[in-house]
């Protein structure tokens, strides 16, 4: 368990570097540390100095009178080593090392941070950073501002954690603007030593803390962070935004697999995985985390709006509607509940359109109707301010529901605070009251979006990967000692025994050199056949004339042979292989790659020709459980296609998804497995099991 007690609780400060010059890191750290309201002890440390902003400076940490927990390192790199060293005598615990000429520098700075990190493990300190901004925590009992930032935070229940400081920063002036209280705050830059893992993990310790924000770049330790992310995402909502893409996205890979991974989809699954909420904007990641923070997930996807004009309410179910939520009638009772207490030029549907006069009492009717309506989940609140509307009435009845209902509430003010001080305070009363109030009508549509995709994740069943039957060790020695083309693709009957024994279902096959051991093989396997040339070369068989499908007897495979083999003459290392000819069926892709660290992932989509035209794919870590499995089914585009159209009948599921888990075992039991492609297997309807007719595996090479 990450014990960061000494960063955000410490009982003493040093600032080692502090200085008297304005706007420079070591003044604004010290600054912000006695303006917030730090209890416990605040030295300077300067080397010549005997004062800095009125305390009293020690020429060395050695020399502070106080114990410290906590230190800010604001030296010249060069410097940091020798610093570390006297803060380790002088029984520190953590040092921000807000210092940069690091890793970001170069290689240079690189190896110094990797000594700096070595010297922190012998030492017995904790390095956050280095090139860094810091930390904050706004309990009451440390008042914490360690940090050279000008944003200070309201105390609250949202705690951001964030490799970027300008991320980071953005983060926090969003929250302050919006009156939106928050707990922690760590932006930790390079983070040589104390992981962004590291900290998710104590904000998932913290009851005070009810809602994580994550800024990452990059995952340093995918491991380490599904290790510890996860159970935290368990408990509490951690709303993600990562920027930059993925080496092993960009990563040239020769695979279909490989081919179609977008650039980020490693940390897709990871963060899948995880149940960590990803967001592609920053703002919708924001706006977000406002409802979140004070507001309860709706149970379901079915909102209702009440408004005192009308478009803006038609833009907010445009809106939700294209997102996949549900704008339902009201039920009868609500209705008619309605159109007694309000005025009859409403309309009591849904969205329930007041006219711009309502009044505070009918606000607080219609929220009633939609609180008691058992068709609605959520409510948004949509209100213009003309001069004769009572907005503290507004305000009123939305305090009076908050106290009552367990429902999701979302305001949309469409008025300008600055314009008259009661407008200012309605606003103010509502996000007081847990209510987030929005500008534009559809940041609610997107809130509540985000909310039920949250709610989607945290409602799939947890299971664990099921056992499958598999020699392990006798596949891993398999793959050991296979003899890898060119290219890094295992032979491809070495293939087929790899997936056999993870009882993947693959079409009976024999493989020969000559005609005549192909016309054996093929009497041996029994009529109608296929012949697949195969060499180290040959990539896409069909494309070069090396697949012959529907072979009906002897002859025909006889003249399929000889026009092969003419074809191919040049082919170096040509052999053949005789399969069943299997009936057709849809054909589907099932994929393997490397995702992060350890981490592998199964990919699954349409096969055959389809999957470079449609690309409709879906990706997840391996070992898979059975409902990740079934979610992949149901993540495709074409999802509808499995279940059958058109009086086609659809294809056994259950058969694909045993097959999606054996593979995805596959995968996570043999590190030394680069990429996998099962294209295709042939899928038919229940009843009838999957059969795997071309698969390659291609083996890690560095
Ligand atoms: P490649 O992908 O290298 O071109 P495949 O072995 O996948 O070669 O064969 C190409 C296509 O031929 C498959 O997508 C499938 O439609 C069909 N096919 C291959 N093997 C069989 C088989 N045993 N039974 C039925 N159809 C097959
Ligand atoms: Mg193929």
């Amino acid at each position: 368990m990450a014990d960061l007690d000494a960063l955000f609780f410490p009982k003493g400060i040093a600032i080692i570097g502090a200085s008297a010059k304005p706007l420079t890191i070591g003044n604004r750290v010290m600054t912000n540390l006695l303006r917030y309201g730090y209890p416990h002890p605040v030295h300077p440390v300067h080397p010549k100095a005997d004062e800095v902003l009125d305390r009293k400076a020690y020429p060395s940490i050695l020399d502070v009178p106080d114990d410290i927990d906590l230190v800010h390192v604001i030296v010249r790199n060069s410097l940091v080593p020798k610093v570390l060293e006297d803060c380790a005598a002088k029984g520190v615990k953590v040092a921000i090392v807000n210092a940069s000429g690091f890793r970001e520098t170069g290689e240079e700075g690189a190896a110094l941070e990797r000594q700096i990190v070595e010297l922190g493990h012998e030492l017995g300190i904790r390095l956050f950073g280095p090139n860094c901004q810091g930390v904050m925590n706004s309990d009451p009992s440390v008042k914490l501002y360690s940090n050279f930032t000008f944003a200070q935070m309201n105390p609250g229940h949202v705690s951001i954690v964030a490799q970027g400081g300008g991320v980071a920063e953005v983060i926090n002036n969003y929250f302050g603007m919006n009156g939106i209280g928050q707990r922690f705050y760590a932006s930790n830059g390079n983070a040589c030593d104390i992981s962004i893992p590291e900290i998710i993990e104590y904000y998932g310790q913290d009851d005070q803390t009810h809602v994580i924000v994550l800024h990452v770049e990059s995952f340093a330790d995918p491991d380490e962070f599904l290790e510890k992310v996860a159970p935290v995402a368990a408990k509490k909502p951690v709303l993600a935004l990562k920027s930059g893409s993925t080496p092993e996205g960009a990563r040239a890979v020769s695979s279909h697999t490989g081919g179609l991974m977008a650039q980020d989809t490693t940390s897709d699954v990871l963060f899948d995985k995880c149940g960590v909420l990803r967001f592609a904007s920053l703002a919708e990641l924001c706006e977000a985390a406002a409802a979140f923070n004070g507001q309860p997930v709706p149970r379901g996807n079915r909102i209702g709006m009440v408004t005192n004009a009308g478009s803006p309410a038609i833009i907010v179910t445009d809106e939700a509607v294209k997102a996949g939520l549900k704008v339902p009638d009201l039920a009868p009772e609500s209705k008619a509940f309605l159109a007694d207490k309000l005025q009859s030029i409403a309309s009591v549907a849904n969205p329930i359109d007041m006219m711009a006069t309502a009044s505070g009492a009918e606000f607080s009717v219609s929220l009633q109707a939609l609180m008691d309506d058992p068709g609605i989940d959520a409510a948004v609140i949509c209100f213009m301010t003309p001069f004769f509307v009572d907005t503290a009435g507004i305000a009123q009845a939305i305090e009076a529901q908050v106290a009552k209902t367990d429902k999701t509430l979302i305001a949309v003010a469409m008025t300008n605070p600055d314009e008259k001080p009661e407008w200012r305070e309605t606003v103010e009363r509502v996000r007081a009251a847990g209510v987030p109030v929005y500008y534009f009508p559809e940041a609610a549509a997107r809130v509540l979006t985000n909310m039920d995709r949250f709610r989607r994740l945290t409602e799939r069943p947890r299971q664990a990967p099921p056992a499958i039957e598999a020699d392990r060790e006798a596949v891993a020695r398999l793959l050991a000692e296979a003899t890898p083309g060119p290219d890094g693709f295992l032979p491809p009957a070495v293939t087929s025994q790899a997936l056999a024994a993870y009882g993947v279902p693959l079409a009976e096959e024999r493989r020969a050199a000559t005609r005549d051991e192909v016309l054996a093989a093929a009497e041996a396997t029994g009529y109608p056949v296929v012949l697949k040339a195969e060499a180290p070369s040959l990539v896409h068989k069909s494309d070069a004339g090396g697949v012959a499908l529907g072979l009906a007897d002897a002859d025909a495979l006889g003249a399929a042979f000889d026009a092969m083999t003419d074809r191919l003459s040049g082919t170096a290392d040509l052999a053949f292989l005789v399969q069943r000819q299997a009936a057709p069926g849809l054909e589907v892709i099932i994929g393997g790659a490397h995702a992060a660290g350890s981490q592998k992932m199964v990919m699954f989509g349409l096969g055959g020709v389809h999957v470079e035209v449609l690309k409709d794919v879906v990706f997840k870590l391996a070992p898979l459980s059975e409902p990740e499995a079934t979610e992949m089914l149901s993540g495709l585009r074409s999802a509808a296609l499995l279940d059958g159209v058109r009086g086609q009948p659809g294809v056994d599921k259950a058969a694909l998804v045993d097959a999606l888990v054996r593979v995805g075992r596959l995968l996570a039991d043999h590190p030394a497995i680069a990429e996998l492609d099962i294209n295709p297997l042939l899928a038919y309807p229940p009843g009838a099991a999957p059969v795997a007719v071309d698969a390659r595996i291609k083996i890690a090479t560095d």
